[in-house]
């Protein structure tokens, strides 16, 4: 492809993708194709020679496109939002463009400078301690796994790091019963295993019980092992359960017990001064993740990881080959704030979320959210056939068709995943569910970008 050709279809596909933004609606939210349907369409063998690009894209159109779930699309209520937003696009052209690798300072001065800088924007924005440092990683799974190991790391005074798990006793990592599954899996990555992942009974709210935390402590201790990290979500993947921070902290900080919040999703709502109680006993935290590619507006991946001490997390992950010696000192190199070497300039769409919206724009958005789940709890839960099955503290809404003539658990269980499915084939609508003690469970989140209250 020359440069000639390049800007030809550069701009044909720009116009093609403001038309997709303003026709989404047109697309069927979930995509609506059979397993394998797309994989037998493509050939077998990749092309010998070079195809012409319209070729491609015309593929791309009629192969690829009906395979694609429309996350962007205004009635996409499903899981969480992975939400974008035009200049979160354009931020995203950009970085391609410039293909910045951003392991070091070196390698591109101004992507480490903005990320500290919109970090630390960032870190304000939400009222976060103000000796928090962040740093970008791909995903919340990955800012966990981060946490989990530099908890490891700063028990054993770097010593897995040196001679691995040798004559360790074995460790205890705590979450609630309804914590999310990266929770498990980082602990398998970090050497701790399954077995010693202890999922902390919930209250009738779904967030994690601290006495029951405190004694299942108490009983590791008294076994030998050694409590090592507590995970306190602060909105639940299934229900949006808040686990009680400042009461878990307290117990962290009596048995000096590394502590990490996961607020993946929820963590955006603390834009919202009015929201922030819930981040009651955050001083007590070691670590805080939430992501902006989720309810920001910003494209994924975009995961914001917050630390209290970054020395612990450097020293976790620094490592020094001669080829990335430089001379530079006192500059950020983020290679060495988490699992990957090389890195994406993800900062410059998360520069452009932000200035593009302001505090402001940001704030009065995810207001909206909030304020139009309470409402539309609000209608359902007057609904006599109709049930809320969790506490609405964000934006998301778990409820169930029950009908008052029907008793048999299954039996509705079994009617909700009709209906749920109905509606996600119709196209119009995309949900997704969970189970709560027993109980198929609807779940509605509100956050999509271009989401208005009639779409509600
Ligand atoms: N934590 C919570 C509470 C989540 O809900 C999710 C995903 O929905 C994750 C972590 C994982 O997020 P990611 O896909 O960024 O790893």
């Amino acid at each position: 492809m020359t440069n000639h050709d390049f800007r030809k279809y550069a701009h044909q596909l720009v116009d093609w993708m403001a038309d997709y933004f303003e026709n989404i609606e047109k697309y069927p939210v979930k995509s609506q194709v059979k397993p394998g349907e797309t994989i037998h369409q493509l050939p077998v063998a990749p092309p010998q020679s070079g195809e012409d690009f319209s070729e491609i894209f015309k593929d791309f159109q009629d192969t690829i496109l009906p395979g694609i779930t429309h996350w962007q699309h205004p009635n996409f209520h499903a899981y969480f939002t992975a939400n974008n937003s035009y200049p979160s696009v354009l931020g995203e052209m950009l970085m391609s463009t410039l293909g910045a690798q951003c392991m070091s300072w070196v390698t591109s001065p101004s992507a480490t400078e903005l990320e500290e800088r919109v970090m630390d924007w960032l870190k304000d924005m939400l009222g976060l301690p103000a000796g928090f440092s962040g740093v970008i990683e791909d995903t919340a799974s990955t800012a966990t796994l981060c946490s989990i190991l530099t908890a490891r790391e700063v028990k054993t005074q770097y010593q897995i790091n040196q001679k691995g798990f040798y004559q360790q006793k074995p460790f205890t990592i705590y979450c609630s019963q309804e914590a999310h599954s990266s929770v498990e899996k980082g602990v398998k990555i970090a050497g701790i295993g399954k077995h010693y992942l202890r999922k902390i009974a919930v209250d009738d709210q779904y967030a994690m019980k601290p006495e029951a935390l405190q004694k299942t402590i108490e009983e590791d201790i008294a076994e030998g092992t050694q409590p090592l990290a507590v995970i306190v979500a602060i909105g639940t993947t299934g229900s949006t359960a808040v686990d009680p921070l400042n009461e878990i902290g307290k117990i962290c900080e009596k048995h000096q017990i590394w502590l990490h919040v996961d607020a993946a999703y929820a963590g955006t709502a603390f834009l919202l001064p009015e929201m922030r109680h819930h981040l009651k006993g955050i001083e007590y935290a070691d670590s805080f993740v939430f992501n902006p590619h989720k309810w920001m507006f910003t494209n994924f991946d975009c995961s914001a990881y917050f630390v209290k001490e970054k020395e612990y997390l450097i020293k976790t992950f620094e490592i020094l080959p001669e080829y990335l010696k430089t001379k530079e000192n006192q500059v950020n190199n983020y290679r060495d704030w988490g699992i990957q070497l090389g890195r994406r300039f993800r900062a410059l769409k998360l520069w452009f979320v932000l200035r593009s919206f302001g505090v402001k724009g940001l704030q009065k958005k995810i207001k909206e959210h909030i304020d139009w789940a309470q409402k539309a709890t609000e209608i359902l839960d007057s609904q006599q056939d109709f049930e809320i099955l969790a506490p609405t503290h964000f934006s998301t809404i778990c409820f169930r068709f029950k009908p008052a003539h029907l008793g048999d658990q299954a039996e509705i269980n079994q009617i909700n995943a009709r209906i749920m499915e109905k509606i996600n084939q119709s196209g119009k609508i995309y949900l997704s569910h969970t189970k709560l003690k027993g109980n198929y469970t609807i779940r509605l989140v509100i956050g999509q970008t271009n989401s208005t209250w009639q779409h509600v």
